[in-house]
């Protein structure tokens, strides 16, 4: 590999994870109804306020051992995860899409998909405005992306219909957030990368439901959250949605 190509490589997954360092404060500002954008980060447990150089993605954790400068309360290994993770997505789309807008696209898209799982995972609740932030990441990526019109409204409903349709009939079964993120990201995924999204989506939800029935595990009235599955599911789907509707229909000489 050129060495330019390992600095871009290296400056992507920095920039990935400062992204994922102010997502972290996303997932613990915006279920509490918190702004976002004022405000200091600062520690959960002594409310002091972080120093600058508390906040270096991933590193700070590491330096730190995992414990506030102040007050040694643990600090989550979450939020250095997060990060990394971030870093490694970013080189992931820069993977994929190379010098592209798509590779903004795709990165800020998981960004807001990782907020979402996690807060889900944490309250039960898809926030509105995650799924404001989708469907404006979906409306950008239009001229973008090369899918008909006609695929984007498809994609819109598809999934969310017969979700909507089955909560009708057992009343629960999923939440209106995960019937609107389906629907926010329909524009920009097109119909059959939706199709892929869902099937990837409710497969491993429903491996992991059956797993937790087995072992007897099943807590909070029977639910899990569905939002870190589906979300799991948007981010292939947006991704090699295509190519993997592509290899299943040619199973069938399609
Ligand atoms: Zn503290």
């Amino acid at each position: 590999m050129e060495p330019i190509i390992v600095f871009f490589y290296v400056y992507v997954f920095v920039f990935g994870s400062c992204i994922a360092s102010f997502m972290n404060v996303v997932i613990y500002r915006v279920p509490k109804e918190l702004n976002v954008a004022k405000g200091r980060s600062f520690c959960p447990s002594c409310n002091k306020t972080l120093k600058p150089y508390d906040m270096i993605p991933v590193l700070s954790w590491i330096i730190l051992k995992g414990k506030c400068r102040f007050c040694g309360e643990k600090i989550s290994i979450r939020y250095p995860l997060v990060e990394l993770v971030g870093g490694l997505l970013g080189m992931f789309c820069f993977f994929v899409y190379g010098f592209s807008f798509m590779t903004l696209i795709s990165f800020s898209f998981s960004m807001i998909l990782v907020s979402i799982s996690l807060i889900d995972n944490d309250t039960m609740i898809i926030p509105d405005s995650l799924v404001i932030a989708c469907l404006i990441v979906s409306i950008i990526s239009i001229p973008f992306t090369d899918i008909s019109w006609l695929s984007r409204i498809g994609g819109i409903f598809i999934i969310s219909v017969p979700l909507c349709l089955i909560n009708c009939i057992v009343p629960d079964s999923f939440g209106g957030g995960d019937i609107k993120l389906l629907g926010a990201c329909g524009m920009m995924l097109g119909t059959p990368s939706m199709i892929v999204a869902g099937f990837i989506g409710i497969l491993i939800a429903g491996i992991y439901a059956i797993y937790l029935m087995v072992t007897h595990r099943v807590e909070r009235k029977g639910h899990i959250a569905f939002g870190p599955y589906l979300c799991f599911g948007l981010f292939i789907g947006l991704i090699y949605g295509q190519t993997l509707m592509n290899w299943y229909l040619s199973l069938y000489g399609l």
